[in-house]
């Protein structure tokens, strides 16, 4: 329902498109395959806790978050599936993380010296996924120190302490097809896999792919896969094609109203610094989206506003809460709406040409969406 604060500004989010997103990517990876569905950063702006029950709703069987923070945050709004989170740094709530059930990831020996101070003060023996840095250079445990790594893991299992329920990595160019270190990853990754079984580690789940991998390399699907982009309908890189080539439709809409419409002489300066200066009489419209909103200021002169039927281009800098478009003398009222991206299918940019615009990535375009924005669910 509408409210002052939704015609304002809004970022509609559609979960049945959500759900036919995780249904699609069910159908891509075959009924063997377990979905986790990536809702860290708020489920990538679209918000965590109604993303993760559609996801589950649609078939995802397991969650997947960053932070502890966020996993916790799940279980506390009733939500019980298996849950993966992947960063953890000293000081984190291992304890609560045991007593929530989480499935807790150990990159390396600090970190599981405290899983298994954790279970000793909990009385109860923690579940632990194993993560390997087959390429990426980022967490993960280099192929050296591995097998110090899976020899305590399994002591601490055998005196009850833990058990190690998954063995999992992550890509570093999976966006980039025949990229070479795809494979070396993947190669990397079975040798390092098949250490940990013969030393007598049995996971349940082993997994390697982010969106880009679900939808293209089927080889490294193994027992579950991580898409968070794909589920949100945005393109993992315009180099892989567009969400419809893969039957994803976007799932945010970000609107806000005019605020204000006003004639202007030609050679009026348009916002801070004057970078839009227009060149004959015109008028101009007031969209209430800033940078303090997640609307990327460097996409000030070239991000591309569905108003009034037309795509126009924001005129001048994008402020911290506001951006200015020219309107050409249209006959546009306040309170007309301006799209800023959405599916794309009423003419209305998307999260892509917003992240070309800004020379970023939908990724970053969609999870900065502020929280001063209100989401409205469909
Ligand atoms: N798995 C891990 C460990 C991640 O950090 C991420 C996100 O960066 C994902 C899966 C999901 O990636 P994507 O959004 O490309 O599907």
């Amino acid at each position: 329902s509408e409210t002052p604060q939704t015609l304002r500004a809004r970022a509609e989010i559609d979960l049945g498109a959500l759900r036919a997103n995780v249904r699609a990517l069910r159908g891509r990876v075959g009924p063997d395959v377990q979905v986790m569905g990536v809702v860290k950063a708020d489920a990538y702006g679209h918000g965590a806790v109604p993303c993760a029950r559609a996801a589950l709703e649609a078939g995802a069987t397991w969650l997947g978050t960053a932070t502890p923070h966020e996993a916790l945050a799940l279980r506390a709004a009733g939500i019980d599936a298996p849950i993966l989170c992947w960063l953890w740094t000293p000081g984190d709530p291992w304890r609560a993380g045991i007593e929530a059930g989480l499935d807790m990831t150990v990159s390396g020996l600090w970190a599981l010296r405290e899983v298994t101070e954790a279970a000793r003060l909990a009385g109860r023996a923690a579940r632990v996924q194993l993560k390997a840095d087959t390429g990426l250079g980022r967490n993960g445990c280099q192929p050296a120190d591995w097998p110090a790594l899976v020899g305590e893991a399994l002591k601490a299992q055998a005196e009850g302490l833990l058990r190690v329920t998954g063995v999992w990595s992550h890509f570093a160019c999976a966006d980039e097809p025949g990229h070479p270190s795809i494979a070396a990853q993947l190669e990397a990754f079975h040798e390092m896999l098949t250490y940990a079984e013969k030393a007598g580690a049995e996971p349940e789940v082993r997994h390697m792919a982010n969106s880009p991998a679900t939808l293209t390399l089927p080889a490294t699907h193994f027992d579950l896969v991580r898409p968070g982009i794909a589920m949100y309908g945005v393109s993992p890189s315009p180099e892989l094609g567009t969400p419809a080539d893969f039957g994803l439709r976007p799932v945010m809409r970000l609107c806000g109203s005019v605020a204000l419409v006003k004639r202007a002489p030609a050679g009026h300066g348009v916002s801070y610094g004057h970078h839009y200066v227009t060149e004959r009489e015109t008028t101009l419209g007031l969209v209430p989206l800033g940078y303090a909103d997640g609307i990327p200021r460097h996409a000030s002169g070239r991000g591309p506003v569905l108003v009034g039927g037309k795509v126009r281009t924001v005129a001048g800098r994008v402020a911290m809460d506001q951006f200015v478009v020219d309107l050409q003398g249209d006959d546009v009222e306040p309170g007309a709406q301006a799209v800023l991206f959405g599916a794309g299918d009423e003419g209305e940019p998307t999260a892509e040409d917003w992240a070309r615009a800004a020379d970023t990535i939908g990724y970053e375009i969609v999870t900065r969406i502020g929280s001063r924005v209100p989401r409205v669910y469909l």
